[in-house]
């Protein structure tokens, strides 16, 4: 992609209405564009990054064996009815009534929507258990929209729902979401911790909420350091080995402060161990039993005739505010680099050429590159401009491609300047960058 026949509208200056780093850079980058409160549109470089997020929450899904499905986004409120929730949740749903007067809201969660769809089409205990989620927009009239796409008011969510007959059965499932979690923040480049959780307005018993670690996070959190080195998981899905790993982070103290008690803090975590800090919420993760079923009366046939309740349980992933998450923890603010992970990079590499009036020396040599790193499935942003150099690397640095190759008087013969944001630049051939991309790039 050229620069200049891009959509990426970058500012000078930080907008000042931006209150955190992630906003700032989305609008500085023009990642994003407000449309009304706390409801945006999404722009190329902002959607590149939303997708390729998706598509690595989507791998890990499907990892577990869910199965993708795509549920409307306006539902009818009968099933809400059904479940007692449509007076419940309150505010947050945005009510609408359709030609006919009838009661409609767009979803902000697909709990009754999926019970329904199961309860009408599934009838034996030999279908489970059934693992179902989409990646679908969500709406809440938050009362109070900020920090741009981090809390806002259409949003994009994926959301996970399992089906099981028994409480063993149904805890398995939650330990693979629980598992697939993990992996899919690593492959994000992002440390998020599994804390126990209130269940808030989903209901239910057991509950984490997977959190980064960000100054500007909403949530407050109370933890032992030490869960912090926890990383070795495996893709064992195996029911022993998936409790193991549950309770490797659960013998640390890890709570939100809905679940926070001093005394308990003080008494399991020493004191060099004590972290209070805040954080932003990534995912959460539920088990409810029957609190859906029930009321809407989603059973199966059990083995000896008898009918019961399925046991279920919802898995959220902010796909959206993951944006902006994974810009809070690798924006340098100050001096205005942004490194993404390369799993969601917009571009793998920003080529840089300098280029003066008459001579194109540069540019027919970025060309050249550009089309040897196309044929390897590595995607580029070409600065084609005649801007001066430091504007340019401005400009590149703020776009964060992680990786940058720079052509200039420096650059002799078949060595280029290679640099990886945030490391020394090195003098090497194409051959030699190539390699190390590819290397990098299947890591993911
Ligand atoms: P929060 O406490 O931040 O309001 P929640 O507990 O209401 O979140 P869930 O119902 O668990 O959220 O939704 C699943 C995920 O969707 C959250 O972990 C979060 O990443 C994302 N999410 C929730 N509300 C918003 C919002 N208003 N804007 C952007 N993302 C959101
Ligand atoms: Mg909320």
């Amino acid at each position: 992609m050229y620069f200049s026949k891009s959509f990426i509208p970058i500012l000078k200056n930080n907008p000042s209405e931006a209150k955190i780093k992630s906003h700032q850079l989305m609008l500085r980058v023009g990642m994003i564009k407000q449309s009304s409160a706390g409801i945006y549109s999404w722009l190329p470089l902002g959607f590149k990054v939303m997708k390729k997020i998706e598509q690595i929450v989507r791998e890990e899904q499907n990892k577990i064996g869910a199965q993708e499905i795509l549920m409307p986004t306006i539902q009818s409120s009968e099933i809400w009815k059904e479940s007692g929730r449509y007076e419940d949740y309150g505010e947050e749903m945005l009510r609408i009534k359709d030609r006919q007067d009838r009661e409609m809201l767009y979803g902000p969660t697909n709990e009754e929507l999926v019970t329904d769809i199961f309860r009408s089409l599934i009838k034996s205990y030999k279908s489970l258990p059934q693992l179902l989620y989409h990646i679908q927009w969500k709406f809440r009239d938050e009362i109070r929209p900020r920090f741009g796409i981090m809390r806002c008011r259409e949003f994009y969510m994926k959301d996970a729902y399992s089906f099981d007959i028994t409480d063993d059965e149904a805890l398995f499932s939650y330990n693979k979401f629980f598992l697939s979690y993990l992996k899919t923040f690593k492959r994000l480049d992002l440390t998020a911790i599994p804390m126990a959780a209130d269940t808030g307005p989903i209901g239910g018993n057991l509950s984490h909420e997977f959190i980064i670690l960000a100054e500007t996070g909403e949530s407050k959190i109370f933890t032992d350091k030490r869960i912090f080195e926890l990383d070795s998981y495996g893709t064992d899905l195996n029911k022993k080995s998936l409790e193991n790993l549950r309770m490797k982070y659960e013998e640390f103290y890890s709570v939100t402060d809905e679940k926070f008690n001093k005394e308990e803090f003080e008494s399991k975590v020493s004191e060099e161990n004590r972290l209070k800090t805040k954080g932003i919420e990534v995912g959460h993760i539920f088990y409810f039993g029957d609190k859906y079923s029930k009321p809407m009366n989603a059973s199966v046939d059990l083995p000896g005739g008898k009918k019961d309740f399925v046991k279920m349980g919802s898995y959220g992933i902010g796909v959206s505010r993951l944006v902006g998450a994974i810009i809070e923890a690798k924006y340098d603010e100050k001096n205005e680099v942004m490194k993404w992970p390369i799993s969601v990079a917009p571009y793998d590499v920003s080529i840089i050429p300098m280029i003066n009036k008459n001579d194109t020396a540069a540019l027919e040599k970025a060309n050249k590159i550009n089309l040897e790193l196309l044929k390897n499935n590595i995607e580029t942003i070409i600065d084609d401009t005649e801007e001066n150099f430091s504007s340019k690397l401005k400009k590149m640095n703020l776009i964060g491609s992680p990786y940058q190759i720079i052509i200039g008087k420096q650059s002799d013969g078949d060595l280029l300047e290679f640099k990886e944001i945030g490391k020394e630049t090195k003098k090497i051939n194409l051959a030699e960058i190539i390699r190390i991309l590819k290397e990098q790039k299947a890591k993911n």
